[in-house]
Formats: structure tokens, C-alpha cells, sequence
């Protein structure tokens, strides 16, 4: 159903237009540090074919329609629901995060530890709410390329970028990370 794509790309707007202020911010202040691997901007680039391109090509080409899957039309509805929990959660991390936010894995020269808002909850909403995205593009563009290959693609970026930044963070802000990785959990709350 088109609507089901219209969904998906209004899903991708809002995250731009959630993450441009703080992109712009972000490139003002100055770095302390930074670690990006050749692997991570591999698979980013990689994210972005599967998350932009192909989706891309699937909306507005009849091309990929060898591929088409058809899902019962609550399933579709219910990836615009989690489409919009994920926005939710995207939002309330940049807001939490402020200017400590930065699209690699950075630390600002007046970078602090954000403990409070949802990430008192989790200690990976944004990583939370692409996994949640990527459900939802699944549910919505009903394509065995456009759809699933996504989350595919974001499970090993997730393991590998979360390890390196909990390793920064552990560098930089020593116990005062430990005690918050004891205390909060990664992607799921702690219990
Ligand atoms: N992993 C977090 C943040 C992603 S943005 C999330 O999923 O919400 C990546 C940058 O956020 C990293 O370069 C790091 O410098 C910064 N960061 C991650 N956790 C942070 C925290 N608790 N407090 C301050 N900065 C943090």
C-alpha cells in the first residue's frame, strides 16, 4: 500500500529534521578526540544503501516488484506505530544529549556524562530507536530488498559501534562510566 511508503519516508524527514540542529551545532565545537574505523564507515555506508537507496528505488520504480511480500494490512499500521515510537525515543535522546551529540564517535572538548532524561533509562535510546526504525521498515516497505536488510545491516554496526564508544567513554570518564554501565542498561532498561 502507498501509504505505507509515505509513512516511511515522512519517518526519514522527521529524523533529519530531528537531527539538523544538532548536526549544526555540532560541527561549532570543538573535538577532543575521535575514533571512526574503516569497518564503521563500511557498514555506514553500507546502512545507508539499505536504508536510503534501495527504499528509494522500491518506492518510485516498478523494479524491485519480483521481490514484493504482502503482509496482512494491521501489520502495515502497526509499523507506522512503531515508526513513531522510534521517532519518540530519537527526539528525547537528542534532547538529552545535547551538544555532547556528535554523528561519529566523538568527545567535545567540554564533553559531560549524560545521566538524566532517558538516558537514565538506557544507555543507547538513538541506537535504540535505528533498531526500532529498522523494525518498522520491515512491517512497512513489504520488499525482501527494501525492508529486512536494514536491520540486518545495523545489528553488527550496533556491536561493533557500542563497544568502541563504550570503550571512549570508559577512557574518558573512567568509574564514573563504570558505575553507570553496572547501573543502566544498553539497548532494553534494566530491570
Ligand atoms: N550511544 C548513544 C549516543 C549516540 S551519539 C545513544 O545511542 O543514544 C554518539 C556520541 O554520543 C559518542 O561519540 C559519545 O561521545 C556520545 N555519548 C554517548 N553516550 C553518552 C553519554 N551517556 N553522555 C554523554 N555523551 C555520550
Amino acid at each position: 500500500m502507498i501509504v505505507f511508503k509515505i509513512i516511511y519516508w515522512a519517518g526519514i524527514v522527521m529524523q533529519v529534521v530531528i537531527l539538523m540542529p544538532f548536526a549544526k551545532a555540532a560541527r561549532s565545537k570543538p573535538k577532543a578526540a575521535s575514533r571512526v574505523s574503516l569497518t564503521e564507515n563500511i557498514l555506514l555506508w553500507l546502512m545507508t544503501v539499505v536504508g536510503l537507496v534501495i527504499p528509494l528505488i522500491y518506492s518510485v520504480t516498478p523494479w524491485l516488484g519480483f521481490a514484493d511480500y504482502n503482509l496482512p494490512a494491521w501489520m502495515g499500521w502497526l509499523g507506522g506505530v512503531v515508526l513513531a515510537g522510534s521517532l519518540v525515543v530519537f527526539a528525547r535522546g537528542h534532547a538529552d544529549l545535547k551538544t555532547n551529540w556528535s554523528p561519529s564517535l566523538e568527545i567535545r572538548q567540554d564533553h559531560t556524562l549524560v545521566t538524566n532524561g532517558i538516558y537514565g533509562y538506557i544507555r543507547h535510546p538513538m541506537y535504540a530507536s535505528q533498531m526500532l526504525f529498522n523494525f518498522a521498515q520491515i512491517l512497512l516497505l513489504q520488499n525482501w530488498l527494501a525492508g529486512p536488510p536494514a536491520v540486518a545491516f545495523f545489528i553488527p554496526f550496533f556491536l561493533l559501534r557500542s563497544r568502541a564508544e563504550e570503550k571512549m567513554m570508559l577512557d574518558t570518564f573512567g568509574s564514573q562510566y563504570r558505575e553507570y554501565m553496572k547501573k543502566v542498561g544498553g539497548l532494553f532498561p534494566k530491570f
